[in-house]
């Protein structure tokens, strides 16, 4: 059975088991499909679904409970293609890699799991951890703990000395040389194997990182760091397995071989160039920005002691350039899903991303869609969630003011139900 079959399975499974059925009123609803806004509708929630949408607000019979939004703003379930779901951004993150086991790991991500969908996030895209990640989507979608829907990479994919080399930084006899299954390749058989070997954990995509990075203990932050091959080998591998492949990438020629290769994603996308810009379009790759990790990180290189001095000049150069980036690419047309990198900063906090979107040009709605629907279409799931419509998973929030005049009222969701279960109601 493919792992989206598998993820479609557990959609059901966990709707029947929290069955209850609701009419919500809402005062205004965001039509992400189409773009627009209406008003006065009565959303009817049956079995984890939205069964039908109706004119007006209607008055329920016994066998259905009222929610009443009818003074706020009701939205899809907010997606984010890029979080780190098993930790969180803190002064001793380097300290805890060599006294955290795996467990300790595991409780603290149930955490933030739970902060991530109290912020509206149902749904999230983990782009890499040890693998605790793997086990905690399978808890939430059993029912044991409150998270959103995770669709996770497992353990990234980098080359030795790379992004993703988990012994980074080490001394020489912690270092050791890791190999596939650590998430370390050199050459294409290498690279095969790695594919395999998330599919045999559990993974549902692949993440590679194709150039250097800001927060690994190196000293290039922006560096190609696969060959043309290597990507390609981990593309179709990817894809026979039915997994896509997202690319965390700063530098532009790391980003172009990402994008010949094939990835679906480029994360981050600091140095973005023109030529690459056209390349995204050529290619249909989506572009997920993590705006908000950029400005986070420069701000706390600022403070002596956070990140260790490695770090300090990749963070001030690179953060502060996302946003810039992003306002061109949006201009030139290259296709955005939201994505945040939550871990580098605090859990939570995903929705800032919005506010910097509209910032840097792109008006609230797109921003929204792109949380939404166009996020829906890269999972895979655009016939499931990302739309509050007739057939789909009830996935719903509510803010309390009109986030096309304000888009920071989404920072502060008020409601949230996920699956049709609801976790959040104020
Ligand atoms: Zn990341």
């Amino acid at each position: 059975m493919s792992k989206h079959l598998i993820l479609l399975l557990s959609l059901t499974l966990t709707s029947i088991i929290s069955a209850q059925n609701y009419y919500i009123h809402a005062g205004r609803l965001i039509d992400t499909q189409n773009g627009k806004t209406v008003t006065n509708k009565t959303i009817v929630v049956s079995n984890g679904l939205i069964s039908s949408i109706e004119d007006g607000f209607l008055t329920p019979n016994n066998s259905f409970e009222l929610i009443d939004l009818s003074s706020k703003t009701v939205l899809p379930g907010f997606i984010d293609m890029h979080v780190h779901i098993e930790n969180e951004t803190n002064p001793n993150q380097y300290l805890k890699e060599f006294t955290d086991n795996t467990a300790d790991v595991a409780f603290e991500s149930v955490g933030f799991a739970k902060t991530t969908l109290m912020a509206g996030f149902t749904t999230v895209r983990d782009l890499g951890g040890i693998g605790v990640n793997l086990a905690l989507r399978d808890a939430i979608n059993a029912g044991k703990i409150d998270g959103p829907r995770i669709l996770t990479a497992g353990k990234s994919i980098g080359t030795t000395g790379g992004h993703a080399d988990p012994t980074n930084g080490m001394k020489d006899e912690l270092m050791g040389d890791p190999g596939p299954d650590q998430g370390v390749v050199n050459g294409v058989d290498d690279a095969r194997k790695a594919v395999r070997q998330r599919y045999k954990n559990g993974a549902d995509l692949i993440k590679i990182t194709a150039t250097g990075g800001v927060l690994s203990v190196a000293k290039n932050g922006q560096n190609p760091q696969f060959t043309l091959e290597e990507v390609k080998a981990i593309c179709e591998t990817a894809k026979d397995y039915g997994m896509t492949v997202a690319a965390h990438a700063h530098g532009d020629e790391g980003m172009q071989r990402a994008i010949k290769g094939g990835v679906t994603t480029i994360e981050h996308g600091t140095l973005m160039s023109d030529e690459t810009m056209e390349m995204m379009k050529q290619y249909k790759a989506y572009y997920v920005p993590t705006i908000t990790a950029g400005k986070f990180v420069a701000e706390n290189a600022q403070i002596k002691g956070y990140y260790p001095d490695v770090i300090v000049p990749k963070a001030l150069e690179i953060g502060p350039k996302i946003q810039g980036t992003f306002a061109k690419a949006y201009k030139k047309g290259v296709a955005i899903a939201f994505g945040t990198d939550a871990g580098v900063f605090p859990h939570g906090q995903n929705a800032k991303e919005f506010g910097y979107m509209v910032e840097a040009g792109m008006p609230a709605m797109e921003a929204i869609q792109s949380a939404t629907t166009t996020n829906a279409k890269v999972l895979g799931l655009s016939d499931k969630i990302g739309v509050i419509a007739k057939g789909f998973v009830a996935d719903i929030v509510a803010v309390n003011e009109n986030p096309l005049e304000n888009i920071h009222t989404l920072e502060n969701v008020i409601f949230v139900m996920k699956d049709g279960k609801v976790y959040k109601s104020n």
